[in-house]
C-alpha cells in the first residue's frame, strides 16, 4: 500500500478540508517543522529499517532518523535493555553523577572502541545533542590556545547554536541566527575549486604570512563527509594533509563525527581510514543505539582543561540513553563482524547508485559508505526524485544548500534484499521525475 495523504497546507486547503490526523499539526506546531512537509503521514510504528503510519501504510527508511538510528528502529536488544532498566525502577536523570549505566557506558566505550584504536582521549559528557558536543569542542579549543579564531570549510553543518551555526555553512540557516556570527573563517572544503588545487593552500599561505592579516586559529572543524551540505566526501589525502597542517602550526583538529560517525562510513569512526589522529572528536546522533539524546566529545587528555561545573548543563546524564550505547557498543562492536557486514552494505549501495546513474547524463555519485547519494545538474530533481521515492513508499531525504543531492542513509542493519528493494525503487523514482 502507498501513502495517500496529501498536505493541506501544501495544497491550500487547510480551512476548507482540515485533515483530522494531522490537523493539530498544521494548525498549532510552529511552521519551522519542516521533514514532515515532504511526509505528510502519521508514523505510528517502527522495526528495523520499516516505519508504519498509523492508517497501515509501511514506508522502508532510508532516513534513519537523519543518522540517529543506524541500528535501525527499536532493535530488539537495545530496547530490551531499555525495558529491564526502566522496570527496574533505576535512575533516569543524574546530572554528571555516578551511577551504574554511566560506568557501564564508559567501560564498554573504552573498552570496544577507545582502546583498539590507541586512543588515550577523555569522554566528556556534554548535553544531549550534537550542537551540544560541537559547542563544547569550539570552547575548549579556544580555552587551550587562547585564540578565538575556528576555521570551519564551505558547505559544513555543525548544528544550530550560535557557536556551531558560526561554523556552518549555509546562507539560510546563517540568516536564522538574526545576530552576527563572530570568530569563524571559511576555507575551501576538498574539491571545492578544480580537483586539482590543492584546496587549503590558501591556509597554508595566510598562516605561514605574519603579514597575511588572517590571525592563526584555536581549530579547523571538519566533516568527513558533509551530511547536510551535499553530501561532497574528503579524500584520505586530504585529510591526511590537513592533519598534518594543524600539527605544524598547532592548531587542534576537531573532527565533527555526529552524522558521519558510529559506522555510517565502515568503521566506527569516519576518520579511520585515513589514519589521522584528531585532537577532539564530536559524536551522538546514533551513539545512543535507538534514537535517544546523547553525545560525547572526546578530547586529547591535555586538553581536558575545564574546572569542574565551568561548562555544564542539565541533561549530561541520560540514563536510559547510557543504558541503550552500552548495548549497542556490546551488540555490534564488539568484534570485526558487524563491520564487515556493514562494508559489504557500502559496496552494494555504492554499486547500486552508480548503476543508477549510468543511465543518465546529468548525475553524478555523492558521499561514502552508507551517507551516500546522487546530485542532479539540475537543482530541482532531487526533491522531485524523493517525492517520487515517498509515493512508491521509500523515505529519503535531500541534502545541499540548493536540496540538489537525493541522500539515501539505510540502517547500518538493513537487509541484502531491503537494500536491493529500496535501490529499485530509487531507480523507478529517477526515472518518474
Ligand atoms: N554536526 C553534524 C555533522 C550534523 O550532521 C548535525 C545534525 N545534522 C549536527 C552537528 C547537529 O546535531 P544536533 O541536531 O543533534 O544538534
Amino acid at each position: 500500500m502507498t501513502a495517500t495523504i496529501t498536505s493541506p497546507e501544501k495544497s491550500g486547503e487547510s480551512d476548507k478540508r482540515a485533515n483530522p490526523a494531522t490537523d493539530i499539526f498544521e494548525r498549532r506546531e510552529s511552521q519551522v517543522r519542516s521533514y514532515c512537509r515532504s511526509w505528510p503521514v502519521v508514523f505510528d510504528r517502527a522495526r528495523g529499517a520499516e516505519q508504519v503510519t498509523e492508517d497501515g501504510t509501511t514506508y522502508l527508511d532510508f532516513f534513519s532518523g537523519a543518522g540517529a538510528l543506524n541500528y535501525g528502529h527499536n532493535h530488539p536488544v537495545i530496547k530490551g535493555a531499555l525495558l529491564d532498566y526502566l522496570a527496574e525502577d533505576n535512575v533516569v536523570h543524574a546530572l554528571d553523577m555516578y551511577t551504574p549505566a554511566k560506568r557501564a557506558f564508559l567501560t564498554a566505550f573504552e573498552e570496544k572502541i577507545l582502546q583498539p584504536r590507541g586512543m588515550d582521549h577523555k569522554i566528556q559528557l556534554p548535553g544531549p545533542t550534537g550542537t551540544n558536543s560541537v559547542e563544547t569542542a569550539l570552547k575548549i579549543a579556544r580555552k587551550a590556545t587562547g585564540r578565538p579564531y575556528i576555521v570551519s570549510f564551505t558547505n559544513a553543518f555543525h548544528g544550530m547554536t550560535l557557536g556551531s551555526l558560526a561554523v556552518t555553512g549555509n546562507s539560510m540557516k546563517r540568516e536564522g541566527a538574526g545576530a552576527p556570527l563572530y570568530h569563524s573563517q571559511t576555507a575551501p572544503y576538498d574539491d571545492y575549486f578544480d580537483g586539482a588545487t590543492p584546496d587549503f593552500h590558501w591556509l597554508e599561505s595566510v598562516w605561514a604570512d605574519s603579514g597575511s592579516g588572517v590571525d592563526l586559529p584555536a581549530a579547523v572543524i571538519v566533516e568527513t563527509v558533509q551530511g547536510e551540505g551535499g553530501l561532497r566526501a574528503a579524500r584520505n589525502e586530504w585529510l591526511r594533509d590537513l592533519s598534518a597542517l594543524c600539527r605544524r602550526f598547532e592548531v587542534l583538529l576537531i573532527i565533527d563525527d555526529v552524522q558521519a560517525g558510529c559506522g555510517r562510513t565502515g568503521a566506527f569512526f569516519s576518520f579511520e581510514e585515513a589514519g589521522i589522529e584528531p585532537d577532539i572528536i564530536c559524536l551522538s546522533k546514533s551513539l545512543s543505539g535507538m534514537g535517544l539524546p546523547l553525545s560525547v566529545t572526546l578530547l586529547r587528555p591535555e586538553l581536558d582543561l575545564w574546572e569542574p561545573a565551568e561548562h555544564n548543563g542539565t541533561f549530561r546524564g541520560f540514563n536510559p540513553a547510557f543504558v541503550t550505547a552500552t548495548a549497542a557498543l556490546n551488540e555490534f562492536w564488539a568484534d570485526d563482524a558487524f563491520e564487515n557486514t556493514v562494508r559489504e552494505r557500502c559496496a552494494q549501495l555504492t554499486s547500486g547508485l552508480l548503476a543508477i546513474i549510468d543511465e543518465r547524463e546529468d548525475a553524478s555519485y555523492r558521499g561514502r559508505g552508507l551517507l551516500a547519494g546522487i546530485v542532479f545538474d539540475d537543482l530541482e530533481r532531487a526533491e522531485k526524485v524523493a517525492a517520487e521515492a515517498f509515493r512508491r513508499g521509500l523515505l529519503i531525504e535531500t541534502s545541499g544548500p540548493s536540496s540538489e543531492v537525493v541522500k539515501v542513509m539505510p540502517p547500518l542493519t538493513v537487509t541484502e534484499e531491503e537494500l536491493n528493494h529500496g535501490l529499485t525503487i530509487l531507480a523507478e523514482a529517477v526515472r518518474a521525475a
